[in-house]
């Protein structure tokens, strides 16, 4: 814990944490070389992990990257911060991360990061001219800069495999209701999933097992199955593993260097004697006018709870109750927030919702049931993470939907709720990280950390 404190502290310019308690951290450490003494150390005993700043914890504030949340405290952790404390890790600190979770390069916080007196970008350590990615680029940055062995991250429309594919990381997004949503700040609730990032998918294995398990009592879409040891089929062979290739994330729109590094992956998978079966996933497109109507709708009803009276920024001058909610949201909320507000809101509204966003539910629905066609033809799917490789700070900064586009490839499985990881495969333009995505059906975890681990 203390190697990993020091070089977060030599590494402050990456932005990747939002707050470090070196106190809380050396307090758990302690107690964690007490168990391994006595005997009764858990599965990951003193192993220092940090949290995406989405995660309620007791030890240190919670910001989920915005100016509502600063100063904010919470009275108890989330249950995957717990179950993590449980199996023994020490939490480090809190990771930088987008405004309530809504970016795709981490350039959405509102946040100071640790060291700084104002809100700075992320910065991906292999450039540090470019993006991380997001929305876990700070959980992405400290893993692949060595400033944690391991951290969480949460995944809505591809979070956690997205920055793990620019950081040259790896990172799963399990099943929806795998994890526990208890204490996880809500940006998209039907959405909303965490998971662990790690520098490869045995360690990825060992958080999981820990994160996972059902918590029917705090949250409702909790799915009762009992944890898993995802460490235990790593190993097995991939002889007769039939890959599905669907044709349409291989596209005009992916980059000539994302391309050969996924392509080089899957001849790996065929010389371990996987069999590439080419598959058809059609409304790949329709994933993100799709999810840009679902998730802004679920967060202008989730960040409704942001009004200036229970917790959080509170405006300081105001008239009446109506002056205090505006301003205190006005002041609170960045640019991003503030657009997915409006457009969910939109979409939600008398006389829209049949237009809008009852057709998109009934296109999420074909697209789930597009993959179990799929899945009658293959065990896993592979494909690109994204369409390219981090691109520079700044880039997109005039034009928001230059970051929704680029979000096309993991909002399938994200829609149908499926688990993807993301697993690096080399280097594109720039000599910048290459991820390439695995998606299996629901429940197969195990078998995708096992498709990964093979070729790692
Ligand atoms: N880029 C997507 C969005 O902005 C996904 C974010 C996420 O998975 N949290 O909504």
């Amino acid at each position: 814990a203390q190697h990993f404190l020091a070089r977060s502290h030599a590494h402050q310019h990456l932005g990747a944490y939002v707050a470090l308690n070196e106190e809380a951290t050396l307090a758990q450490a302690r107690a964690a070389d007490a168990r391994l003494a006595a005997g009764t150390a858990g599965p990951l005993e003193g192993v220092p992990i940090a949290h995406k700043d989405i995660f309620v914890t007791r030890d240190f504030p919670t910001t989920a990257g915005s100016k509502m949340l600063v100063g904010y405290q919470s009275p108890f952790d989330a249950t995957v911060v717990s179950r993590l404390a449980q199996a023994g890790a020490v939490t480090l600190g809190k990771l930088n991360c987008d405004e309530f979770a809504m970016g795709s390069a981490n350039e959405n916080s509102a946040v100071a990061p640790v060291g700084f007196n104002a809100p700075a970008p992320v910065r991906n350590p292999w450039d540090t001219t470019r993006v991380p990615g997001g929305s876990s680029g700070g959980s992405a940055v400290a893993v692949a800069a060595r400033l944690a062995p391991a951290v969480t991250g949460t995944d809505t429309g591809g979070s956690i495999r997205q920055p793990a594919s620019f950081c040259g990381i790896t990172g799963i997004k399990p099943t929806y209701g795998r994890a526990s949503r208890y204490g996880m700040i809500a940006y998209a609730s039907s959405l909303d999933q965490a998971g662990p990032m790690a520098r490869s998918a045995e360690d990825c294995a060992l958080l999981l097992s820990a994160m996972c398990g059902p918590d029917l009592d705090r949250d409702s879409t909790s799915i009762d199955l009992p944890a898993e040891n995802f460490s235990a089929r790593l190993n097995d062979s991939l002889e007769g593993l039939r890959i599905g290739i669907p044709a349409e994330f291989f596209g005009e729109g992916l980059a000539a260097d994302v391309r050969a590094a996924v392509d080089a992956a899957l001849k790996e998978y065929e010389k371990l004697g996987a069999k590439l079966v080419p598959i058809s996933l059609p409304r790949t497109e329709l994933s993100i006018p799709v999810y840009y109507i679902i998730a802004p709708a679920e967060a202008s009803s989730n960040l409704s709870r942001f009004d200036g009276v229970k917790f959080g920024h509170r405006a300081q001058n105001f008239t009446d109750l109506e002056d205090m909610y505006k301003k205190t949201r006005a002041e609170g909320f960045g640019d991003e927030v503030k657009r997915r507000i409006m457009t969910g809101a939109y979409v939600l509204s008398h006389g829209y919702y049949d237009a809008y966003y009852l057709q998109a539910q009934k296109i999420r629905r074909m697209i789930a049931d597009d993959f179990q066609q799929a899945f009658q033809q293959c065990d896993v799917i592979a494909g690109p993470v994204a369409p390219s490789v981090a691109w520079k700070l700044g880039e997109h900064s005039s034009d928001p939907l230059a970051d929704y586009l680029a979000d096309i490839f993991t909002l399938p499985a994200s829609l149908a709720g499926l688990p993807g990881m993301s697993v690096p495969v080399g280097f594109g333009e720039g000599q910048m990280p290459v991820g390439m995505q695995l998606i299996g059906n629901y429940f197969q975890e195990a078998r995708l950390l096992n498709a990964a681990h093979c070729l790692q």
